[in-house]
């Protein structure tokens, strides 16, 4: 077990919906967290990222800084996914590695897993296939992401660990229709449909595709539990290993936004893939056990958004 008391803890990429939630969760425990603002370090830049390590001296780094968004941004600038994720990631690994910081967690995605692996997809289905063309940009740098934690272990002898979470949702989501994932959307279109009087709203694709979803501050929990109790070279899945429809998901936005109009299926969208469930098992049997349920953890996105525009409460 790694004890936190006590520890500085730096939540790289603190303004995002992770990030954010890191902080909120790490602040809650009575943990120093650190942040930084991108005026005071430009993650992209070696000498400025080493220097933030320097004088701050973290015992912790969590790398929730990323370039991130849906497959419309990854196609139009895929300099920026593949470029800009190996860029922070290795700066930020090399800065806590010279600093020779007590753990370091390091945070990748379930893209990053080939696009016909076997569900639910487990650890060992890291490049056994090839990946989904596009969003490929973000998924190679973060395979490179876990290969240089890993490598870090073993060349350096670090603590370094990598976990891969679901598809996540909650305060600080993107509400962009064109570009959000398919909670946020739904949160918003059912809440311009219920103020708007409209009879019915739209949902993409058949509503058949079974997904997996995570609030994010089950997240947060899940991943102080993995800087406690997790030390190992191979990355972890981070699930809940619960999968719903689209359709059902739907339903229960529409239920909870108080939206009491038709829902109509536009078979002109993508369904994406079928299915998306990861296998969590290993974590699973470490003992955590996600706490948020979607219908609660729904209520709490949708408050969060009429609270702000989905910023972080
Ligand atoms: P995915 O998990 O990578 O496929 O990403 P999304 O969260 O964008 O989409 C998940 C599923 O929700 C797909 O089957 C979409 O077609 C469906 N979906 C239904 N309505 C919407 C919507 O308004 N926006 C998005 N993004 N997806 C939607």
């Amino acid at each position: 077990m790694f004890d936190l008391s006590g520890k500085r803890i730096w939540v790289a990429g603190h303004r995002g919906m992770v990030g954010s939630a890191l902080v909120r969760r790490l602040a809650a425990d009575g943990h120093a967290v650190l942040t930084a603002d991108r005026a005071r370090v430009d993650l992209m830049r070696q000498a400025e990222v080493e220097a933030y390590v320097a004088a701050e001296k973290p015992d912790v780094v969590i790398i929730a800084a990323a370039r991130v968004g849906g497959i419309a941004a990854n196609a139009a600038r895929p300099v920026d996914f593949l470029h800009d994720n190996l860029m922070i990631e290795a700066n930020i690994m090399r800065a806590a590695a010279e600093a020779r910081v007590a753990k370091l967690l390091f945070l990748g995605s379930s893209c990053i897993y080939p696009r016909l692996a076997p569900q639910p997809m487990a650890e060992d289905a890291l490049l056994t296939g090839p990946l989904e063309p596009t969003n490929q940009w973000y998924a190679i740098a973060k395979i490179a992401g876990i290969k240089l934690a890993e490598a870090y272990r073993q060349q350096w002898g670090l603590d370094f660990i990598s976990a891969m979470p679901t598809n996540l949702y909650g305060p600080g989501d993107n509400y962009d229709l064109e570009s959000s994932h398919v909670i946020p959307a739904l949160i918003r279109k059912a809440l311009e449909a219920r103020d708007s009087g409209a009879e019915t709203m739209t949902v993409w694709g058949s509503g058949t595709p079974l997904r997996e979803f995570m609030h994010v501050d089950d997240l947060a929990d899940a991943l102080v539990f993995l800087l406690q109790h997790y030390s190992a070279a191979e990355h972890i899945n981070v699930g809940t290993g619960q999968e719903v429809t689209i359709a059902t998901v739907a339903q229960t936005i529409a239920d909870t936004v108080g939206f009491t109009g038709r829902l109509v299926f536009d078979a002109s969208r993508p369904d994406g893939t079928p299915r998306k469930l990861m296998d969590s098992q290993r974590l699973l049997a470490l003992g955590w056990a996600p706490r948020i349920g979607l219908r609660d953890g729904l209520a709490d996105a949708y408050r969060a958004f009429q609270a702000g525009n989905g910023a972080a409460r």
